[in-house]
């Protein structure tokens, strides 16, 4: 997976095609098991930057992969990526909360004297989400737990468990006064909740926006709206709709948004097939999560998409409009962030046949799905060019041992193979990948495959960085 900070920029392109599509042939067809149960992950919070584009929620949620090097840049407002690699299964099965029965009444002590609820209306509704995202992030600011509990609908445990493991990554991730939240327009969802589309100014952000919108969901309960979550059976079933390349599998819950999705789905595909030479004999599973609940394993700070070599015809993303999706270009579409991050993840489904991921660098496999969906991150070299702060190749092997930003690991991991495709072609990239797999040294592999040991190669990319880079240095 991968963080991208604001991948945002990116791109309309891929959404612009709307013309034709194999969408016309996308028909939903019965509910397919859900097999959720197989497909655990460890949390972001245990995996590292790795491999996951996070998109740093809300002010401060990172969008890392890697929240264990906590880079507060990228828990801004980046949008990342996330295209997770595993290529091992060394999940770590994370313990659920157990689902405690709700008793809906019990606990409840409710005055005597409580007052009538009255009736909601938009306006109404975007006054109370206004006031609950203003506590929500007061009680970040003053480092107030329970005053942050009070903005969690109750009576849903994997929700709170998520909340709780956010409010800790918050912590780490967030200072006084980082973050200041305006609800644009809220919109009923069915069911008791409502959505709210929430616009971010950010006094920390590392790139250039400084704002970011997200959509939250809201419950009201006992007259109060609060950050909710729908629950599994609120989901409804599981259903799968399939097209030329892409059987995508969501819940009822997201079936306004399938056919949308399922269509960038495949644009992500042609893009990506199309780019690296490779197809896909059956038609690639793509699975909407619209709520922790169905995503065993992941919690807060995880990724907004991933996939993982052990399901290696499958890749999972997060629904637009789930706190999970994370943030978004400010009044951009959260379809153009989704975008990208199929394509990402697209990318490392396809490039794990050619050769598997995990016989290669992290820089090599993150910098062909960023060169893929075509995300570069500018403002993250320039800053690293005039800080000469740039990691070295060696260092760029792993992510998840950064100690700093992953955004600028992703951001040089994109340069880094833009660099060999130009000057090698697509070819030689897939040369450097077999000689990587063949001979397990980065400089062998170079030498193999490009005729250049490491030490050159490095000036070589270094230089090329500089020129591309270097008058804009100034500003
Ligand atoms: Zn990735």
């Amino acid at each position: 997976m991968l963080t991208v900070p604001v991948r945002a920029l990116l791109s309309l392109l891929l959404l612009l095609t709307l013309g034709g599509c194999s969408m016309r042939s996308a028909r939903p067809s019965p509910p397919v098991a859900d097999d959720q149960g197989v497909m655990r992950e460890p949390s972001a919070v245990r995996r590292g930057l790795v491999e996951q584009a996070s998109r740093a929620t809300s002010a401060a949620r990172t969008a890392l992969e890697a929240t264990a090097t906590p880079d507060r840049a990228l828990a801004t407002a980046s949008a990342s990526v996330g295209a997770t690699r595993q290529p091992t299964d060394s999940t770590i099965q994370r313990t659920e909360p157990t689902p405690t029965k709700t008793v809906q009444h019990a606990a409840k002590v409710r005055p005597r004297t409580a007052p009538v609820q009255k009736p909601v209306t938009l306006a109404s509704a975007r006054r109370g989400i206004q006031q609950t995202v203003n506590r929500y992030y007061e009680a970040l600011d003053a480092k107030d737990v329970q005053l942050f509990r009070t903005t969690i609908v109750p009576g849903n445990p994997y929700w709170r468990a998520v909340q709780e493991e956010q409010y800790a990554l918050w912590l780490i991730n967030y200072a006084e006064g980082d973050a200041s939240a305006r609800v644009r327009n809220v919109r009923p969802l069915g069911r008791g909740y409502y959505t709210g589309k929430i616009d971010l100014t950010l006094a920390f952000n590392r790139d250039e926006y400084g704002r970011a919108t997200q959509d939250w969901v809201f419950r009201r309960v006992d007259g109060r709206w609060k950050l909710a979550e729908p629950t599994r059976r609120e989901l409804g079933t599981l259903h799968s709709m399939h097209g030329t390349a892409i059987t995508l599998e969501y819940y009822s819950w997201d079936a306004a948004q399938a056919r949308r999705v399922m269509h960038l789905s495949e644009t992500a595909y042609r893009t990506v097939s199309s780019r690296l030479a490779v197809r896909s004999r059956q038609r690639i599973r793509v699975r909407l999560l619209p709520a922790y609940e169905v995503s065993p394993g992941q919690a807060a700070g995880e990724s907004v998409g991933y996939y993982r070599s052990a399901t290696p015809n499958a890749l999972f993303l997060r629904s637009p409009g789930s706190f999970g999706f994370g943030t978004y270009r400010p009044y951009g579409s959260p379809y153009d962030e989704l975008a990208k991050t199929a394509t990402h993840e697209l990318a490392h489904l396809l490039a794990d046949r050619r050769v598997p991921l995990g016989s290669l660098p992290d820089w090599m496999t993150e910098g062909l799905a960023e060169w893929v969906s075509g995300n570069p991150r500018p403002y993250e070299i320039r800053r690293a060019l005039r800080a000469d702060g740039l990691y070295s190749l060696a260092q760029l092997a792993a992510f998840e041992r950064l100690t700093g930003g992953a955004g600028l690991a992703y951001a040089q991991s994109y340069e880094i193979v833009s660099y060999v495709i130009q000057t090698h072609g697509m070819n030689g990239y897939w040369r450097l990948a077999r000689a990587h797999r063949d001979h397990g040294t980065v400089d062998r592999a170079l030498r193999a495959a490009l005729g250049v040991g490491q030490p050159e190669f490095e000036r070589e990319w270094r230089k090329y960085l500089r020129d591309k880079y270097g008058t804009d240095l100034g500003r």
